[in-house]
C-alpha cells in the first residue's frame, strides 16, 4: 500500500532521514519505533507532503506521492494524527471532530461514522458539546484520534499516541488501535512505548539517526537483544 525507497529528508544542514525504506501493506499495523529524533516524525511528515524530500520515492497505492500536496495525500486517505494532537481548543468536541470530516459531501457517511467514533471512545460522546480546550489529555489525544478518523482514512499515522498519558489511558487508546486493526484500517503508528507498539503491531522497523538499523516481525524485534536492551527494559509498561 506505501512504500518509501532511499528518501532523504533535511532541515536546512540537518540531514534527518538518510536514505529511508520501508513499506506497509494492506491491512497491516506497522510500527516504527526509535530514540527522541531518530525522525519517526520527519517520516510521517514526510509521506504527509509536509516536508519534501530531497531524493527517494513515495509510492501509495500505485501512485508516486513524493511531490503531492498535502490536500491531495488526504484526498487519497492517508490521514496523519499528529504528535502533540494539535486539536482546536476553542471549538467543541463535535466541531473538533466535523473538521476531520471537512472535505468529505457524504452527510450520510459522516453522521455514521460521528457514531463509529463515540462507539470507539465513549468518552467523548458524553463531552459533544464541551470545548476542546476543556478536556483531559486522554481525552483530547482520544479527540485527535476521533478527528482523524473522521476522515475516513486508508492509511492512519499515528504519532506518538501515548505520549505523556497516564497508563490506564494508554490502555484504553491501544485497545482502541488494536481495534482499528481488526476493523481492516491499515495503521503506521510511531511509538516510543516499543513495549505497548510491539503488543499490537504486526512488523516493525527501528529507526536510529535517521536510518532503519533494523526491521521484522513483531516476535523478531522482541527476541533482538539490541531492542530487548535499549527498547523493551527500560520501556514504559
Ligand atoms: P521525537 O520523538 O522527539 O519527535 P523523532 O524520532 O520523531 O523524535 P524527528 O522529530 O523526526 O525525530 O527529528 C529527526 C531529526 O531532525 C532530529 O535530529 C531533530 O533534531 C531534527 N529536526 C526535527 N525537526 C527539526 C527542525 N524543525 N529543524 C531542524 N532540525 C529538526
Amino acid at each position: 500500500m506505501l512504500k518509501l525507497e532511499g528518501i532523504h529528508v533535511y532541515y536546512g544542514e540537518v540531514h534527518a532521514l538518510k536514505g529511508i525504506a520501508f513499506e506497509v501493506r494492506e491491512g497491516e499495523l506497522v510500527t516504527m519505533l526509535g530514540a527522541n529524533g531518530a525522525g519517526k516524525s520527519t517520516a510521517l511528515m514526510t509521506i504527509s507532503g509536509i516536508l519534501r524530500p530531497r531524493a527517494g520515492r513515495i509510492v501509495y497505492e500505485g501512485q508516486e506521492l513524493t511531490k503531492a500536496s498535502p490536500y491531495d495525500i488526504v484526498k487519497l486517505g492517508a490521514i496523519q494524527c499528529p504528535e502533540g494532537r494539535h486539536i482546536f481548543g476553542g471549538l467543541t468536541v463535535r466541531e473538533n471532530m466535523l473538521m476531520g470530516a471537512v472535505r468529505r459531501q457524504d452527510r450520510r457517511g459522516v453522521q455514521e461514522d460521528l457514531a463509529w467514533v463515540c462507539s470507539l471512545f465513549p468518552a467523548l460522546e458524553q463531552r459533544m458539546g464541551q470545548t476542546g480546550a476543556t478536556l483531559s489529555g486522554g481525552e483530547q489525544q482520544m479527540l485527535a484520534i476521533g478527528r482523524a478518523l473522521m476522515a475516513r482514512p486508508r492509511l492512519l499515522m499515528l504519532d506518538e499516541p501515548s505520549l505523556g498519558l497516564a497508563p490506564l489511558i494508554v490502555q484504553v487508546i491501544f485497545e482502541v488501535i488494536s481495534q482499528l486493526h481488526r476493523q481492516g484500517v491499515t495503521i503506521l503508528l510511531v511509538e516510543q512505548n516499543a513495549r505497548k507498539a510491539l503488543q499490537v503491531a504486526d512488523r516493525g522497523y527501528l529507526l536510529e539517526t535517521g536510518r532503519v538499523a533494523m526491521s521484522g516481525s513483531v516476535a523478531e524485534l522482541r527476541a533482538d537483544p539490541q531492542v530487548e536492551s535499549t527498547y523493551l527494559g527500560g520501556a514504559r509498561a
